[in-house]
């Protein structure tokens, strides 16, 4: 049952009463956790077809021997397409877990320092030959919070996979962590394509996509930032974004000491 309750006032403010309204919304709860469950068990089911796919256009590609130039290309598309598809249902079944149980945290003493420069790296070497320079301001002294070093290491790479994604070539993406007297803030900014101020409140919903042609074109799945948030916010963080056209983007997030 949901409550609300909302005072009665005269027309001199004077106080006469409470409304309380009760409403039940038990049919609603029913019908999003169906939705819920659809999504997994889909996600699901389309786990094992998709890999069928993808290791027989595989096979195909690796193939020795004469091929027209059809099948060479065509087994490309088909092995990069499925490899999209895994990637869009991993996230999916990700959310859905997110949602569904009380996730389990990992949480120990974390030098917040040392996970994003491990980070940075491991993101580095994966995008070995893209030409972006990365610079990464450390914390002046160590800082030490009890948190989840996975689930933070997780949405950073999230975040600088788009920073490399949405910057243009020679780009320059900057990594700081900011030492308050409350809090930790790790901001990501980059120089790239930026975000029009009418899309960002939409950003963090799951599959929303500023330009839908552009993303199926970087292999996005309109995923990455709806999982950073429910990451952070299950470490009681928040996420928030600034950004400018053609200027470019900087998300921070902060970590409550
Ligand atoms: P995607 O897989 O499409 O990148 P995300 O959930 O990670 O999905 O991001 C949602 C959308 O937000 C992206 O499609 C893109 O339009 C926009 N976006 C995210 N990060 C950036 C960035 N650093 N610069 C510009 N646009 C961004």
């Amino acid at each position: 049952v949901e409550m609300n309750i909302v005072p009665i006032l005269s027309e001199d403010e004077a106080f006469q009463g409470i409304l309380v309204i009760l409403n039940d919304i038990s049919e609603l709860k029913r019908l999003e956790q169906v939705r819920k469950d659809f999504v997994a068990n889909v996600s699901h089911e389309l786990k094992t077809p998709l890999a069928a796919i993808s290791g027989f256009a595989e096979t195909l590609l690796d193939e020795e021997g004469e091929k027209s130039n059809h099948v060479s290309e065509f087994s490309r598309i088909i092995f990069d397409e499925t490899q999209r598809l895994n990637r869009l249902v991993n996230g999916l079944l990700e959310l859905s877990r997110m949602e569904s149980e009380k996730m389990e945290l990992n949480v120990l003493p974390v030098d917040i320092g040392e996970v994003v420069q491990n980070t940075l790296n491991a993101v580095q070497q994966q995008h070995q030959s893209v030409n972006i320079c990365f610079d990464y301001i450390p914390p002046p002294a160590g800082i030490v919070i009890d948190s989840d070093p996975v689930l933070i290491s997780q949405v950073l790479s999230n975040l600088l996979d788009n920073a490399i994604k949405y910057s243009p070539k020679g780009g320059r993406i900057q990594v700081e962590v900011l030492d308050y007297a409350d809090r930790v803030e790790i901001n990501v900014v980059d120089q790239g394509i930026g975000i029009p101020s009418q899309e960002i409140p939409r950003i963090f919903e799951r599959f929303y996509r500023v330009d839908k042609a552009r993303t199926r074109k970087t292999g996005g799945t309109g995923l990455g930032l709806a999982i950073a948030k429910h990451l952070l916010e299950n470490l009681g963080g928040q996420i928030s974004v600034q950004s400018t056209v053609a200027q470019g983007s900087k998300f921070t997030c902060t970590l409550f000491k």
